[in-house]
């Protein structure tokens, strides 16, 4: 990580350099962008109350930190969905001046296009990409508690297998910065089906390997491991899954909507140079 940017120090954009040539990966935080409270400062999306022209603007900052113009972003009308679709040329640009041009209804997608940025928003969900494959392949997904819970990693992973060459052991995957399972408390409903799917049998709730942990009687939930499990099981190693520890919610540099309500969102981004 680099570039560690406090408010007034700039735009807060950082690159995951345990990305692979070709793959270049990013994410941003909430400096250096020209929203007002409650979507300060570097409010990235369109959905939420923002002004368009405000977050237009941030947009168009980042782009310049990335060094990836706006026009070669792509993103998704994200409806916390399983759907994972392919991004071409004829799509690249789509839903990167508003939010209804989205290339489609989904929270996953996959592209073999050089030079073409695709990007989720997020204000603690989990976003998510994999990479790898020779011609290179990337995607990048946003991975909520329904998303997970419906396999959207692991449907990540075989969509890769089933459209590319690639076999998903040499594939490379990495989480971002999500809440983490120091704030995200649930139902205790929301927490057994997180058990029931991800944990393997004999580990119990409260245990260090277990998704939920439990805090003064509190189910708190742990996205990443939830992930990791997935990803696991659709074949990728696990010694190939890079993962950040930050926690959008006690990181006042994130946006969080657990914290704050309404808010922005920040951004993570990948493409093959
Ligand atoms: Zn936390």
């Amino acid at each position: 990580m680099i570039n560690p940017l406090r408010s007034g120090e700039g735009v807060s954009v950082w690159w995951v350099k345990e990305a692979p040539a070709p793959f270049r990966l990013a994410y941003s935080g909430r400096w250096g962008g020209a929203s007002e409270p409650p979507f300060h400062q570097l409010n990235l999306g369109f959905k939420g109350g923002d002004e368009p022209a405000r977050v237009l603007e941030n947009r168009k900052r980042v782009a310049e930190a990335l060094k990836m113009p706006l026009e070669r972003w792509t993103l998704l009308r994200q409806v916390h969905s399983d759907a994972v679709v392919m991004v071409g040329e004829d799509v690249v640009g789509a839903g990167s001046r508003d939010y209804a041009s989205g290339v489609d209804d989904a929270d996953a997608m996959v592209t073999a296009v050089r030079g073409a940025a695709l990007c989720v928003l997020a204000a603690d969900c989990l976003p998510l990409a994999v990479m790898g494959g020779d011609p290179p392949v990337a995607a990048l997904a946003h991975a909520g508690r329904r998303g997970l819970l419906a396999g959207l990693p692991g449907k990540v992973v075989r969509f890769l297998a089933e459209n590319f060459p690639v076999d998903p052991a040499d594939l490379i995957a990495w989480l971002g910065p999500c809440i983490g399972r120091c704030c995200y408390e649930v139902s205790e409903d929301i927490a057994e089906d997180f058990k029931r799917r991800f944990d393997p049998e004999g580990i119990e709730a409260g245990d260090p390997h277990s998704v939920v942990s439990l805090k003064g009687g509190r189910a708190r939930l742990d996205l990443r491991l939830a992930a990791r499990r997935d990803l696991s099981s659709a074949g990728v190693p696990p010694e190939r899954i890079l993962g950040s520890s930050e926690c959008t919610c006690c990181e006042p540099r994130f946006f969080s909507h657990r914290r704050e309500g309404i808010t922005g969102r920040q951004a993570a981004f990948i493409w093959i140079e």
